[in-house]
């Protein structure tokens, strides 16, 4: 039983690679109107001109999401060229582990501004036009990237788990919110994915181990993960699908 994702319209956080540009080039080519948000404006415009070239309907919207005026600004742009939007993915994500002896405030700091408040404000931004969407009868819905790192403990990864259970917990404790008004909330956790994340690990020890995961174990790839978005917000809008863990299938 599903619906037709042609006609809506998305933001997609994060869209500058990865999760959340693989999301953004899927979802247009089944006719979703798409909101590019991220920070590498150059890399938006790219996706945009790539989406638009193949018949698609984008917008390059360089937004922080740690920034409270930034995501403001992106909200006011995407509603004045699009209108209302009728699906969210909060993919924007940074992971940056040392042991939590070291102390490094600033990266427990940037996760959690990111990973948490980044996707809060988001849902603050847009889930006015998810009511309204799911009011009208429309499908609507909100997908969180999260991480299989929300139940796994990784030696030196506390803080970025901590913030993917933080974002598990509000995916599932914001259904109590949305659901009865019609709105989705799909929470996925991915296991190992080959993106880009794993550049900004800035200890050589934990890359090397991340290296190494990837050669034995093999990575899902972000066309993967994007797979599964289209699957989950092309069902007939009475099935949620939840929650999700994806791994690699050698991945414990
Ligand atoms: P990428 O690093 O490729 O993508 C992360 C995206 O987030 C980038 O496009 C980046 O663009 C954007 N981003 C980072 N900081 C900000 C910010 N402050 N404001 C706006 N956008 C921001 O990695 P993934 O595709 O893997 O990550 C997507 C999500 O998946 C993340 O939440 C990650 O935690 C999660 N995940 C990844 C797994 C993996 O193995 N890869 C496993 C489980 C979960 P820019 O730098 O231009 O802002």
């Amino acid at each position: 039983s599903y619906t037709t994702l042609a006609g809506r319209t998305a933001v997609i956080t994060g869209a500058a690679s990865g999760m959340g540009s693989a999301t953004a080039r899927l979802l247009a080519a089944q006719g979703v109107r798409v909101a590019l948000l991220a920070r590498r404006a150059e890399r938006l415009e790219e996706l945009a001109a790539a989406i638009k070239e193949a018949g698609g309907e984008a917008l390059a919207v360089a937004t922080d999401v740690t920034d409270q005026a930034s995501v403001d600004a992106a909200a006011e742009l995407v509603h004045n060229t699009f209108g209302r939007v009728d699906l969210v993915v909060n993919a924007a994500g940074v992971m940056l582990p040392n042991p939590v002896d070291e102390g490094r405030a600033d990266e427990w700091q940037r996760m959690i501004d990111t990973n948490v408040t980044g996707a809060l404000r988001i849902i603050r931004a847009f889930t006015a036009d998810l009511v309204a969407a799911a009011a009208e009868g429309r499908t609507a819905d909100l997908v969180n990237i999260s991480s299989i790192g929300a139940h796994i403990m990784f030696p030196n990864y506390a803080v970025y788990g901590a913030t993917k259970a933080a974002l598990t917990y509000l995916s599932t404790s914001l259904r109590t919110e949305f659901g009865p008004r019609d709105v989705r909330v799909t929470n996925i956790e991915p296991g190992l994915t080959d993106t880009e994340l794993a550049d900004h690990v800035d200890n050589a020890e934990l890359s090397g181990q991340l290296d190494g995961m990837f050669d034995a174990l093999g990575g899902l790839s972000s066309d993967e993960i994007a797979d599964l978005i289209a699957y989950t917000t092309s069902r007939a809008r009475h099935i949620n699908l939840r929650q999700l863990i994806v791994q690699p299938t050698r991945q414990a």
